[in-house]
């Protein structure tokens, strides 16, 4: 390359440090690598927005992930976060994605109701903002759906909540198709920290060896966010200390969904038998220690209704055979949002927000997260920790078919930002 023309870009190439303050503002530790709250430095700073920063784990990257994630970037929806930029630092070789700020997410708005409850608190929220979540996170992976986008990681940490602003109350989907771009890791497996993955929402198809993602193991990982919006504990809570494992089966997570579910019946999943890990499966399983087990039961325990709207849904939503699962897009016609009170586009309908600002971690909180501290499981997750306890996904991922929007673009790949030509259209129904 020309040499002039090389110290001309180097100049004009934006850097992450020098554009943003952020510094001692990390708010969260996740699968993929350390977020950070930002603001425009001083004269930049015209409208005082925040901006969320993610320094992804390890150094470069390759070029199908540079392609899936200017993909990402094309992805326009009020419910999907939006990928404002990507920043290659040359000097480290670190990747920095850019997104909009979120103040809230799910994983401490159901945290914080679930102390408020054990202290026999009594929290006003809005009556339909449970009802106004479950229709937006579905709009949003309706739309990721029908661009062939599949999320892959659906979980309450991964579900943010806009604060005070413009898209107050706005529920946003954030870390879709990352799933698939960075799990084939970019050191050694055995250079990472021990590896802890939550499987409360994986679908049972997954637990039991199918080879591919689909749009129904993101639908039954809502059913099971749905269910803990209603009861603000884990559905599927499972221990997790045994997880490490590269084998897709995992015993105690079955045995718990069979436990809250009842063990399938042959005619409710026809194909379960075609299931690469059946043959394990009726090896480790009786049918008989699971006949009194069934979700009715489960959830009257938790006060909701077997005859309410909401429990119809959820029924559908946490269905076992995957193609009677409900879709997306079925599921947001459902009776139980046409029913008032209706959804309504700021979850927190105008009312006060009664959750705290997320807190700034500091290294230390970072040492207790890889020593361990984070991992217990239970059904606080939390170990009085400021972060979810799942890490880095190593199970080995199934393979998939995923055909994103527009895959065929041209790309223009630049080292401070990519550019699409295009952006997909869609109407939200707000
Ligand atoms: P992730 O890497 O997406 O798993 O995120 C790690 C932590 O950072 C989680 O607690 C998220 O809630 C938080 N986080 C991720 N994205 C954002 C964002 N856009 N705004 C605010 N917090 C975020």
């Amino acid at each position: 390359m020309d040499f002039e023309y090389k110290q001309k870009t180097n100049a004009e190439r934006a850097k992450v440090e020098d554009l943003f303050d952020y510094e001692g503002c990390k708010v969260g530790r996740g699968t993929y690598g350390h977020v950070y709250k930002g603001k425009r430095k001083n004269r930049l700073n015209t409208d005082g927005r925040e901006y969320a920063l993610k320094q992804i784990e390890g150094t470069g990257i390759s070029m199908s992930a540079c392609r899936e994630i200017a993909l990402l970037r094309e992805l326009k929806h009020p419910n999907v976060i939006s990928l404002q930029k990507v920043f290659l630092s040359h000097t480290d070789r670190k990747v920095w994605l850019l997104f909009d700020y979120a103040e809230h997410d799910l994983w401490h708005i159901i945290k914080f109701h679930r102390s408020a409850k054990a202290n026999k608190k009594q929290i006003d929220v809005p009556k339909n903002m449970v009802k106004s979540l479950l229709f937006q996170i579905l709009d949003g992976i309706h739309y990721l759906h029908a661009n062939w986008v599949l999320h892959r990681d659906l979980k309450p940490a991964n579900i943010l909540v806009m604060g005070e602003g413009e898209e107050r109350g706005r529920v946003k989907i954030a870390d879709m198709g990352f799933a698939r771009l960075f799990n084939s890791p970019l050191k050694p497996l055995a250079d990472l920290d021990p590896v802890v993955v939550t499987f409360w929402y994986r679908a049972p198809e997954l637990l039991l060896g199918a080879r591919h993602y689909t749009k129904a193991i993101d639908i039954w990982a809502i059913g099971c966010i749905f269910a803990e919006l209603l009861t603000y504990e884990p559905i599927f809570h499972c221990r997790q200390e045994d997880i490490k494992t590269s084998n897709p089966y995992h015993h105690d997570q079955l045995d718990r969904i069979f436990n809250v579910m009842g063990f399938p019946q042959d005619k409710d999943w026809e194909d379960i038998r075609k299931m690469p890990e059946h043959g394990t499966l009726t090896k480790d399983f009786k049918r008989s220690n699971y006949v009194n087990c069934n979700l009715v039961k489960y959830m009257e325990k938790h006060k909701v209704k077997p005859d309410s709207k909401q429990f119809h849904l959820l029924q559908k939503l946490l269905t076992m055979d995957p193609t009677k699962r409900i879709t997306s897009e079925l599921a947001m016609k459902d009776p139980y949002f046409l029913e008032d009170p209706l959804p309504s586009q700021d979850v927190f309908e105008g009312k006060n927000i009664p959750y705290p600002k997320r807190e700034f971690l500091t290294d230390d909180d970072d040492d207790k997260a890889d020593t361990g501290a984070s991992k217990a499981g239970g059904a606080d997750q939390s170990s009085g920790h400021n972060q979810p306890p799942a890490k880095r996904v190593r199970v080995m991922p199934p393979s998939t078919h995923i055909h994103n929007v527009q895959a065929q673009q041209a790309l223009q790949f630049s080292s401070s930002n990519i550019q699409t030509s295009t952006s997909s259209t869609y109407t939200s129904r707000f």
